[in-house]
């Protein structure tokens, strides 16, 4: 089983998060089997407000583990979210809304091709004809804007963003090396602009927004959406959107701690570690999605990823979930 994995520690800066959740799938696959899709949502929702709460308390080197948590949690519920219909089984009925063909890396290109999706709409709007291919963004200049959107203005953009997306599909950026540096590039000046918490505080209200997009599948108010079979795809296309939106904040705190590290770097020697509280580590340099994720995920002899929690290639922690009727009735009895 082991041979099958397409990361390795060694290269995880060239792997995609596509190969991420292919190993996922093989080092969880009996525990994630028994895992609804609200389960790895609402995993990844607390490791999101845990990171709020060591952004809070100036942890940073925990703001990063939070993060590395953040990220599994999360590709372990795209790649629930991927599976085919048919393949489901002990599925509840709603959940069965929640698919998308797409992987990973598409449905990040699709919003962020190597384009602010807002600055897209922005200058689109203004002239017609001139595209921001790899243009970065200046949006802190026009925050009324982009604030202002409708979520109609919205919806018009991401299907016009994926026909830009698929003109530049042979320049489609993948390894998570490449899409740091993307968001980087796009976002440098927001990302130094914006405080920690500031970013914490999105990436927070990006989770909330993929919730909010899964409700939408299965519950239609009938006033406004009296056909709900002819909002369900928009809404399907508005949940991934969303997904990428969660992607690009998770680089956002990656890159903002990589800069918070850099700054300390600067100070002379000995003037204590102020708002840091614990020392760098690791050092700046090394801050990026992959090796954040392999510091806590990295089996350190195999060099594949690993369940931390009980050592094994493939988890074999003992987790019972009670879902059964009898079973949740003998939990109450005590
Ligand atoms: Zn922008
Ligand atoms: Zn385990």
């Amino acid at each position: 089983m082991v041979d099958q994995r397409k990361v390795k520690w060694s290269e995880a800066s060239n792997a995609t998060l596509d190969d991420l959740i292919y190993d996922i799938r093989i080092v969880w696959a009996k525990k994630d089997a028994q895992r609804t899709i609200y389960d790895t949502l609402l995993h990844t929702v607390n490791h999101a407000s845990k990171l709020g709460e060591q952004v809070r308390r100036g942890e940073y080197k925990a703001v990063l583990d939070e993060l590395g948590d953040i990220v599994m949690w999360f590709l372990t519920f795209v790649g629930k979210l991927q599976q085919r219909v048919e393949d489901r089984r002990k599925t509840s009925q709603e959940a069965l809304l929640f698919y998308t063909p797409l992987t990973l890396t598409d449905l990040v290109w699709n919003k962020y091709p190597y384009t602010c999706p807002a600055c897209f709409l922005r200058v689109n709007k203004k002239t017609k004809k001139s595209k921001p291919w790899k243009r970065r963004c200046d949006c802190l200049l026009n925050s009324s804007i982009v604030e202002g959107r409708t979520d109609d203005e919205k919806a018009g953009t991401e299907k016009e963003l994926r026909d830009f997306a698929k003109e530049h599909e042979a320049e489609k950026v993948s390894k998570l090396v490449e899409l740091e540096g993307m968001f980087a590039f796009l976002y440098g000046a927001n990302y130094e602009t914006f405080s920690l918490e500031s970013i914490a505080f999105h990436l927070l209200e990006e989770v909330g927004e993929v919730s909010d997009a899964l409700i939408r599948l299965y519950s239609y108010n009938l006033s406004k959406t009296p056909n709900p079979a002819k909002f369900y795809e928009s809404r399907r296309l508005h949940l991934e959107s969303e997904i990428a939106d969660v992607m690009s904040w998770i680089f956002a705190v990656s890159i903002k701690v990589k800069l918070l590290y850099q700054v300390y770097e600067k100070l002379p020697e000995g003037v204590g570690l102020g708002p840091f509280q614990t020392a760098p580590s690791p050092r700046a340099p090394q801050i990026n999605l992959a090796n954040i994720l392999w510091n806590r995920y990295g089996d350190k002899n195999t060099g594949l990823l690993y369940c931390p929690t009980c050592g094994k290639p493939q988890c074999n922690c003992k987790l019972r979930f009670y879902k059964t009727a009898a079973a949740t009735k003998s939990l109450i009895k005590g």
